[in-house]
């Protein structure tokens, strides 16, 4: 191991915990400090299910750190979409064509909990917690600190540091505050609201085995099931305007009962506890972070949400963070100085970055409107009908970004836009597929393949 300084890591949370596990795995000594109380003797977030989607890549982090066997306890499959219809129909979307191609349901408060236990297990982990980062001075090569129950003020040497503490990052807005770089959080201008459908006589009140979502063009609300029975829900909604959105439903105390009323009127009859929920919790802001620089030298790299925060529709935002926790500790093989991998992995990660915070802005179209479009479900049809024809080459970028952490998001990317020219231009031909998994016929298999969009997008796939 050549990197024998101990690494300081500023934040607990999926990223911070899962790095220094992976680290400490290959000799690493590592500080880890925390803002919060220690999850182990907090209660779960004042007793609120928050749960996650872990996908293909962030399993793949986990599994690189033996952490499976704890956290596969944890998980609920989801195989695809439930689609609720504003006519009250629902409709199964399978996420994928292969039986190991689904999501998984995590709380948000149970997997740091198990990645925490693991960290406090694994040797070379020192952690603590109650610590709050404040400032950060690279002239000086110091960062500042306070406890946070005793409110104590004090100060470390800054080298090496990794900052993963989070989309509003103190370590990020410090360096900006300082000149050292150029950030900014590039808001969507819709927030977010979290609500329970509670368990219904010990069961769950919908179908556990997908993630729910009611689309409703320019808003929407999903469910994603929890251990205990219960869903959780999660309202997106423009955050300002006369029409829907979180200003609008704040004008009247039964603002919010009438339009969920309106538009969700199944969700409400299963959330007893709507009008208190809606009243105490508050909502959340989603936004995508950019930053000019990511490392200062050797002496602080930004890992995580604090380097690029992504809106959460494509559920990547951890997994990209584990993936990026992946990809720093095997660069610690090719190089030989903290600098020198700070700079790595910033040239590596930050192309993936931006494509996996643009396709998850997509995203967010796709799921609230695209999703019960009749054009969406053509192509959607008749892209799984290519999948069929070319397996292992020709995927879905859904299924790329979800199920192949082989493939980059920037190649999934640029491959998902080869293939939606391909499928838009064969239903302009008027192609027409379904997607009920059933062969195409020999005579459409033989037009397909001799498409010229069909050869044009084998030409961007490697065979
Ligand atoms: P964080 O999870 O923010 O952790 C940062 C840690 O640093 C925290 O423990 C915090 O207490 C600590 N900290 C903060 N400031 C300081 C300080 N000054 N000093 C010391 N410690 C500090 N991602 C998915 O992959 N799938 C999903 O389904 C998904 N759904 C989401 C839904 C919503 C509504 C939102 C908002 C996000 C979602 N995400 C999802 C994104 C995911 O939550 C983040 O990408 C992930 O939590 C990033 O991990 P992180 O460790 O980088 O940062």
């Amino acid at each position: 191991m050549r990197f024998q300084e101990l690494l300081q890591i500023i934040g607990a949370g999926p990223a911070g915990t899962l790095l220094a596990i992976l680290l400490a795995q290959r000799g690493c000594r590592v500080r880890l400090f925390e803002k919060r109380e220690d999850p182990r003797r907090a209660a779960a977030e004042r007793g609120r299910s928050i749960n996650l989607a872990l996908a293909a890549r962030g399993i793949e982090a986990l599994k690189a750190a033996g952490l499976m066997p704890a956290i596969e306890p944890l998980l609920i499959a989801m195989r695809g979409r439930m689609v609720h219809a504003p006519g009250g129909s629902v409709e199964f979307q399978a996420y994928g064509q292969a039986a190991h191609e689904q999501i998984y349901s995590i709380s948000r408060h149970g997997l740091n909990l198990a990645l925490v236990e693991a960290a406090a297990n694994q040797p070379g982990i020192e952690m603590r917690f109650d610590q709050v980062l404040t400032t950060i001075s690279p002239a000086t090569n110091t960062m500042f600190l306070r406890h946070g129950v005793s409110d104590n003020h004090y100060e470390c040497g800054l080298t090496p540091t990794i900052a993963t503490d989070g989309a509003g990052s103190a370590a990020r807005l410090s360096l900006e505050a300082g000149g050292w770089l150029d950030s900014r959080e590039d808001l969507l201008g819709h927030g977010y609201l979290e609500l329970t459908i509670p368990a219904r006589d010990g069961q769950h009140a919908l179908d556990p085995g997908g993630l729910h979502i009611w689309p409703r063009e320019d808003f929407m609300l999903i469910a994603l099931p929890n251990p205990d029975a219960s869903f959780t829900a999660t309202l997106f909604l423009p955050t300002k305007g006369r029409e829907a959105s979180f200003e609008s439903l704040g004008t009247a105390p039964q603002a919010p009962r009438q339009f969920f009323q309106k538009e969700f009127p199944d969700a409400l009859n299963l959330m007893p506890q709507f009008d208190a929920e809606f009243a105490a919790h508050s909502s959340g802001i989603l936004g995508t972070v950019r930053a000019s620089r990511w490392h200062i030298g050797g002496q602080l790299l930004l890992l995580g949400d604090a380097a690029h925060a992504i809106v959460p529709f494509h559920g990547q935002g951890m997994n990209c963070a584990f993936e990026d926790c992946l990809a720093l500790t095997e660069l610690t093989d090719t190089v030989n100085t903290w600098e020198a991998l700070f700079a790595a992995f910033e040239c590596a990660r930050r192309p993936q970055a931006e494509a996996i915070a643009q396709m998850a802005l997509e995203n967010y179209a796709e799921m609230r409107n695209a999703v019960i479009d009749p054009d969406y479900l053509i192509e959607r049809a008749l892209a799984r009908a290519l999948e069929r024809l070319f397996p292992g080459r020709v995927i879905p970028r859904y299924s790329m970004v979800m199920f192949h952490p082989e493939i980059p998001y920037a190649t999934a990317q640029q491959r998902g836009t080869a293939l939606r020219d391909c499928v838009r231009t064969l239903r302009r031909d008027g192609y027409q597929a379904k997607d009920d998994g059933t062969p195409l016929s020999i005579e459409l298999t033989t037009r397909l393949k001799n498409h010229p969009a069909v050869l044009a997008l084998l030409a961007v796939v490697p065979a």
